[in-house]
C-alpha cells in the first residue's frame, strides 16, 4: 500500500526560498507508486496550508494554490491537525522553525514518523553555541570564539569589541548563532567591520557568536543512520567567493565541489571519527552533514553539522551519498525507513 508522505516545506525561516527547490526536488524523484505525496507548505509569516495530494513536484502553482485555499481558513494549524495525518512526515525545512526541534516536536507530540533528526539534536545542532560547547565536550578540535546576546551589546559595545580583540585576531566571522545558509554571516578584517558584521548578524538573532577566521580547506561529510550510521565520501568546497556566502551555495553556478576531495588517508579516518563524535554527542538520528576545516598543515578542525542540510540533487548531502553508492531516489527511501524504524523503537 502507498505510503501517506507528508512533504513540510516554506517555513517561517530565512532559509525559505532554500526549502522551495528542494521540496521541488524531493517530490520530482519520488516514486508516486510507492508515496501518496501530501504537501504542507508553511508560508514565510508560518500559516500552515495542507492541500490535495500531489501527482508531480511542487511548482509555484500548487503554492500559490494553497496560500488561496488558506486565506478561508482562519486557524491552518488547527486545520492541519484535525485533519487526515500522514504516514510519516518529511520535514524539507530549514533554519529556524524547521531545522531548530520546534516542528519536530510538534510531530513527537502527536506521534507521528518523521524523517531526520529529534528535538534535541535539531535544537542543539541549530545553535552554533550550544553546538561548539557539546563538541568541546566530545574533545572535538574546533576554532577560538566568543558569544554574547543583544542585550550584552545594548550595554556595552565597546566592552564586547575589546574582548573580541582580546581573545580574537582579524579576521573574524560573525555569525547569527542560530540560522544557516551563510545567511547573516560576515567576514570581519578590522574593528568597524567587526561591529557593523555585528550589528547585521543581531538582526538575525539575539544571540551572537564570533569566531576566529582562518585560512583552510572546507571539507564535508554526510552521516546517515540512527544507532549505527554510516559515513560517506569526503567532498571539498571551492568557493570562488571570498568565503562560502549565500550567493556562491544558491545563486552563483562557480563554486566547484569535488568529490571524493582528495584528502590523506590518514586524515579521512580522522574525519570520519570526528563526524561519529559529533554526530553521538548530539544524540542525532536520520542524517546530518559535517562541515570541516583542514588546515595547511593537516589539523582537522570542525566548523558545525546541519541537521537538515540542503537537499537537492545538486547538494552536497545527496552527491557524497551518491559517490558512496546511493543514488537520491533511493536516499530519501532510505531516510523515511530510518523514520519508522526510530519511532518504533520509542515505543
Ligand atoms: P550552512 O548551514 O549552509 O552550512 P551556516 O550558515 O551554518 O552554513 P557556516 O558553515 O558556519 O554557516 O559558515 C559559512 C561559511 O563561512 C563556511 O562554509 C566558510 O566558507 C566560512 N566560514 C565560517 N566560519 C569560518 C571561520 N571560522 N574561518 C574561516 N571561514 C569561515
Ligand atoms: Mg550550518
Ligand atoms: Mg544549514
Ligand atoms: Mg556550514
Amino acid at each position: 500500500m502507498k505510503k501517506r508522505l507528508g512533504l513540510v516545506y516554506g517555513g517561517k525561516s530565512a532559509e525559505h526560498e532554500v526549502s522551495l527547490s528542494t521540496a521541488r526536488a524531493v517530490t520530482q524523484a519520488l516514486d508516486l507508486n510507492k508515496y501518496e505525496v501530501l504537501p504542507i507548505y508553511i508560508t514565510l509569516q508560518g500559516e500552515w496550508l495542507k492541500g490535495q495530494p500531489l501527482e508531480g513536484p511542487v511548482t509555484e502553482i500548487d503554492i500559490l494554490r494553497l496560500k488561496k485555499e488558506g486565506v478561508s481558513q482562519p486557524d491552518h494549524i488547527e486545520e492541519f491537525l484535525k485533519g487526515d495525518m500522514p504516514d510519516v512526515i518529511l520535514p524539507l525545512l530549514h533554519g529556524t522553525n524547521g531545522e531548530d526541534g520546534t516542528v519536530q516536536g510538534l510531530f513527537e507530540v502527536l506521534n507521528i514518523p518523521y524523517a531526520g533528526n529529534g528535538v534535541l539534536a535539531s535544537s542543539a545542532g541549530m545553535d552554533k553555541v550550544v553546538m561548539k560547547q557539546l563538541f568541546a565536550q566530545a574533545g572535538l578540535a574546533q576554532v577560538e570564539y566568543i558569544h554574547f546576546i543583544r542585550n550584552a551589546w545594548q550595554e556595552d559595545a565597546a566592552a564586547l569589541l575589546d574582548q573580541a580583540e582580546q581573545k580574537l585576531s582579524y579576521p573574524m566571522f560573525v555569525k547569527p548563532a542560530n540560522l544557516g545558509s551563510s545567511v547573516g554571516i560576515s567576514k570581519a578584517d578590522d574593528r568597524n567591520e567587526l561591529q557593523l558584521a555585528i550589528e547585521l548578524a543581531l538582526r538575525f538573532d539575539r544571540k551572537i557568536i564570533i569566531e576566529q577566521g582562518i585560512q583552510a580547506r572546507e571539507i564535508e561529510m554526510a552521516v546517515l543512520g540512527n544507532d549505527h550510521p554510516e559515513v560517506s565520501v569526503a567532498g571539498e568546497i571551492r568557493p570562488v567567493a571570498e568565503f562560502y556566502d549565500y550567493e556562491a551555495k544558491y545563486q552563483d553556478q562557480s563554486t566547484e565541489l569535488s568529490i571524493p576531495a582528495e584528502i590523506s588517508d590518514p586524515t579521512a579516518r580522522h574525519m570520519k571519527d570526528m563526524a561519529f563524535r559529533a554526530f553521538k554527542v548530539l544524540d542525532c538520528s536520520g542524517l546530518v552533514r559535517a562541515d570541516f576545516f583542514v588546515t595547511q598543515d593537516d589539523e582537522v578542525l570542525i566548523n558545525e553539522v546541519n541537521t537538515l542540510p540542503g537537499f537537492t540533487p545538486t547538494s552536497m548531502f545527496p552527491l557524497l551519498w551518491q559517490k558512496s553508492g546511493l543514488a537520491y531516489p533511493d536516499l530519501i527511501d532510505r531516510l523515511i525507513e530510518l523514520a519508522f524504524e526510530r519511532h518504533a523503537e520509542k515505543q
